[in-house]
């Protein structure tokens, strides 16, 4: 399976930073046997596309619904129309600070394959969860509520992101990664059968230059969500390349 490499900028990044998405969307074209993407904020999306070109754009949050009275908010069809090719859903960030829900996620990320997106969803347990012995109950029961009956056929792929190593420089030891992304792939192959074994589960919290090559390599990991280390083309590149070693 090709590696998935995906950055999220959060809420960073203004017209001064166009210059270094086209840096990373250029980076991005050397490293041939590896997808890569940019979730931006959604103010940039339609000068990111325009100034980049060919390289996959993406938002990271839709709203469920198509239209109407939901001030502040976006649909998956105006990140299309702004020309994203894909949107995160569910991460923890806006699980927490938006109080989103398992169903909300469901029914975004239906939105986002609605709107011909690429839907990243999200899931991943607390440290307090971690800790006492309820992360892969958590994880599953998010991942069974959070993806839509239509999940198969290559339009959606999961992040296992725990809360407690995002943005902390804090890494989930490989033992722990391998045993997550196992425990979901078996999920997803029992849910949608051989097509199960065709979605992509990304691991997201703190990944770097320094520790992709070890993360990428274990077993169901293929790829990356990647929030710090994708502001620059300095720091997302040397993922990249540890993704293309792989591929080879
Ligand atoms: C993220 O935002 O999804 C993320 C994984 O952030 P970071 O890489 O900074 O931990």
């Amino acid at each position: 399976m090709r590696k998935f490499i995906v950055g999220n900028w959060k809420m960073n990044g203004t017209s001064r930073d166009l210059k270094e998405i086209e840096a990373i969307a250029s980076a991005a074209q050397d490293y041939v046997s590896v997808d890569s993407a940019l979730c931006v904020p959604a103010t940039l999306i339609d000068r990111a596309v325009r100034q980049i070109g060919s390289f996959s754009i993406g938002g990271q949050d839709c709203h469920m619904l198509t239209e109407g009275a939901f001030t502040g908010c976006v649909s998956a069809e105006m990140l299309g129309d702004a020309g994203a090719v894909l949107t995160i859903v569910g991460h923890s960030e806006r699980r927490t600070a938006q109080h989103e829900c398992d169903i909300d996620i469901c029914a975004k990320a239906e939105a986002a394959h609605a709107a011909g997106l690429h839907a990243i969803v999200c899931v991943g347990e607390t440290l307090n969860e971690r800790e006492s012995g309820k992360a892969l109950d958590v994880v599953l029961k998010q991942l069974g509520a959070s993806l839509p009956d239509t999940a198969a056929g290559n339009w959606l792929c999961v992040a296992y992101e725990p809360v407690w190593a995002i943005g902390t420089g804090r890494v989930a030891g490989p033992d722990d990664v391998e045993e997550m992304h196992g425990a979901i792939r078996s999920a997803l192959a029992q849910r949608f059968g051989e097509e199960g074994n065709a979605i992509r589960i990304l691991y997201g919290g703190s990944m770097n230059g320094e520790n992709a090559a070890q993360l990428l390599a274990l077993d169901n990991v293929d790829g990356g969500l990647i929030g710090g280390a994708s502001l620059s083309a300095a720091k997302f590149e040397p993922i990249l390349a540890a993704a293309e070693a792989l591929s080879k």
